[in-house]
């Protein structure tokens, strides 16, 4: 089983899973279909799936050990079926068609599939994962803001690299690094964007919300409105708003840069979202959807 199906930095939240058949991930096709647009036709005798975008067409033949795409012949790790009414196709094949990249994220047991877009394709991103090191960052309880912080921007480097945009991180894994030095990042990449992840903290544990900050300049607050919207789909947090506030990393860098405080380590209703590898998942789509939509509103017409 695959549980969970993304596609183009959304949840699909229809019935059916993917399945695992000797190594071949399938997907339900209607989840594929429903989310990108196609049209099908289906022809009872022989079991035959007819399928139309743009021009392209694909036909699936129940059991049949390949497909043909526009005339041509593709040979299939394994044959589609049906299972309770259900058209089981491998990804590769759906993958093919609508001209997507896959990925299988193991640890939330979730296969993400996106688009080459067009709007991030060879953007280059900086992520500052909060932290790192000798730096813990908040340590409350068991929870240590250095290890969330760079999960959540792994998670989305996954996301964007995806989708063709070219990704840059301040630190690594456990390294130590200054915020002179993350800004030094900056300067030599010269990204389209800075996104900077950290958690919050404070001595009550009743505070609880997402925090977005940007620093004078009209095109980071767009990109922290955007970002902040997109985290809040798709979490359940207190929304504490997008702010303004000086801090290092934005004044420094010389970029669109914003920095998100994605919830308060210490706080009680916060913290099963740091604990929750699938909740900051989410957070990573959120951030990557509102990445996503800044680039094609603010920047594609400059
Ligand atoms: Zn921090």
């Amino acid at each position: 089983m695959c549980r969970r199906i993304v596609i183009n930095g959304r949840l699909w939240e229809g019935d059916g899973s993917g399945r695992w058949i000797d190594e071949v991930l399938l997907l339900p096709l209607e989840a594929v279909v429903e989310r990108l647009g196609a049209s099908r036709h289906w022809i009872a005798y022989p079991q035959e799936l007819e399928m139309e975008k743009d021009g392209k067409t694909l036909n699936i033949k129940i059991g049949a050990s390949a497909a043909q795409l526009q005339g041509e012949k593709i040979p299939l790790d394994y044959p589609a079926f049906v299972e309770k009414g259900v058209v089981m196709v491998p990804v590769s094949l759906l993958c093919r068609f609508f001209e997507l990249a896959w990925t299988y994220a193991e640890d939330v047991d979730a296969i993400v599939l996106s688009r080459a877009e067009p709007a991030l394709l060879g953007k280059r991103i900086v992520l500052d994962p909060g932290h790192g090191g000798d730096d813990p960052g908040i340590i409350s309880d068991d929870l240590v803001e250095a290890e969330f912080t760079w999960d959540v921007a792994r998670r989305l480097c996954g996301l964007l690299t995806l989708s063709g945009a070219a990704v840059t991180f301040t630190r690594q894994w456990d390294e130590t690094v200054s915020l002179a030095q993350r800004v030094m990042v900056v300067e030599e990449v010269k990204p389209d964007i800075l996104v900077s992840i950290h958690f919050n903290s404070f001595l009550c544990s009743a505070h609880n919300g997402l925090e977005t900050y940007w620093y004078s300049n009209w095109l980071a607050r767009q990109l922290a409105e955007h970002v902040h919207n997109g985290i809040l789909e798709e979490l359940e947090i207190p929304n504490r708003g997008v702010r303004e506030s000086a801090f290092h990393i934005l004044r420094q860098a010389p970029t669109v840069s914003i920095l998100i405080k994605l919830g308060f380590a210490t706080g009680d209703g916060d913290q099963h979202i740091l604990r929750d590898r699938w909740l900051r998942e989410r957070a990573a789509l959120g951030i990557f959807r509102g990445i996503r939509e800044y680039i094609e509103a603010c920047l594609s017409q400059m």
